[in-house]
């Protein structure tokens, strides 16, 4: 038995991507568990930045962390919002300054349609394993995260900047041209901001392993319940997937201290 909080889990990127969960004492490398039989059961909480143990209300967070932390800010989930390249605080200025205030990257991605998105150039391969994305292709790098959230406000209006996480784990796929879509893409970006276009076009491209196909999907989380059981036959994106089209996000189970089974 293994005992440790959920965080979201590792990935690398390989071919297959392959997937650690980093507990406390153990590291698992999940990929070599497919076809496993797994058990994870809520034994309590710890907040990610706390660590108390008191529910989980939000993102890995406690209530009173999810609203006061610097790393739940607003600008996090609309990086349009972002202010400390003027200066201004919104909950810690050295934290906002430190995130805020490196290259960001504004991407299209193919989850199941081609979608838009943001994130720092030092963690595009990770985000874009985090979302299931199975080809990436980038269009601009500014130096801070309010220009990227303003360039993706303006693509939002052509592009969706969701996934559709049931036909991303269902493999339903659109069959779409993501070079074209980022001529489109940097023709709505346009002058304003040509000074940023990333002149390499490389399709990155992604590969999860399974052992069957699903057809439906049906969400696990351990708010609702306190022991999930099943196989496992995939992990794709942030999901283990099981035989029973269960799926469990890792991500959003962030701050749950479990004990994990395995047969
Ligand atoms: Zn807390």
């Amino acid at each position: 038995m293994f005992s440790g909080v959920f965080k979201k889990m590792i990935s690398i990127h390989d071919d297959p991507v392959r997937y650690i969960l980093d507990f406390d004492d153990d590291l698992l490398f999940l990929n070599q568990l497919i076809g496993k039989n797994f058990k994870i059961h809520k034994t309590g909480y710890c907040c990610l930045s706390c660590q108390e143990n008191i529910e989980i209300f939000a993102n890995g967070f406690c209530k009173k962390c999810f609203f006061e932390s610097p790393m739940s800010g607003d600008w996090v989930m609309k990086p349009e919002l972002s202010k400390a390249h003027l200066n201004i605080q919104d909950r810690d200025l050295e934290y906002e300054k430190k995130i805020q205030l490196q290259d960001h990257i504004v991407y299209l991605s193919k989850t199941s349609g081609v979608k838009v998105g943001v994130t720092r150039s030092n963690n595009k391969t990770t985000r874009w394993i985090d979302q299931g994305a199975i080809e990436a292709i980038e269009l601009i790098e500014v130096p801070n995260r309010y220009l990227a959230g303003i360039a993706e406000v303006k693509l939002k209006n052509v592009f969706s900047d969701k996934t559709n996480w049931r036909k991303m784990l269902t493999n339903d796929i659109e069959d779409l041209n993501i070079i074209n879509n980022r001529e489109d893409a940097l023709n709505i970006l346009g002058s304003e901001f040509k000074e940023y276009f990333k002149t390499n076009s490389k399709v990155f491209k992604f590969n999860y392993y399974r052992k069957n196909q699903i057809n439906s999907v049906k969400s696990a989380s351990l708010k609702k319940t306190d022991t999930i059981e099943g196989r496992l036959i995939g992990i794709k994106g942030q999901y283990l997937i099981f035989e029973d089209s269960t799926v469990f996000n890792v991500r959003s189970n962030e701050g749950y201290k479990v004990d994990i089974t395995i047969n």
